[in-house]
């Protein structure tokens, strides 16, 4: 695949990661990047809210050096109901 400079996607952190991450915010109230260790920066809507059910709502945290970021998502009651019976329907869908 060629390489094209400028055009880097955004990658969410992995599961470790933003375990680390929530423990992080936890204790502190702010998070670091697992990887380079730079302050993550707040972005007022996650990148993932077309795939959330509705009334759930997002924040993402990045790191710009890294081009990572970690999705923090507030459900309510609604959009987690939503949330299992999407994953009802796919569980049955493969079976
Ligand atoms: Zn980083």
């Amino acid at each position: 695949m060629p390489l094209r400079p400028g055009v880097r996607t955004w990658r969410r952190f992995g599961r470790p990661e933003c375990h680390g991450i929530e423990a992080e915010l936890a204790v502190h109230g702010t998070a670091h990047c697992p990887r380079c260790g730079n302050p993550l920066a707040a972005r007022s809507q996650t990148r993932l809210r077309a795939l959330l059910p509705t009334g759930a709502q997002g924040q993402d945290l990045d790191c710009r050096g890294c081009r990572r970021f970690h999705a923090r998502v507030l459900h309510t009651a609604g959009s987690r109901y939503l949330l299992r019976l999407r994953r009802l329907a796919a569980a049955v869908l493969r079976a």
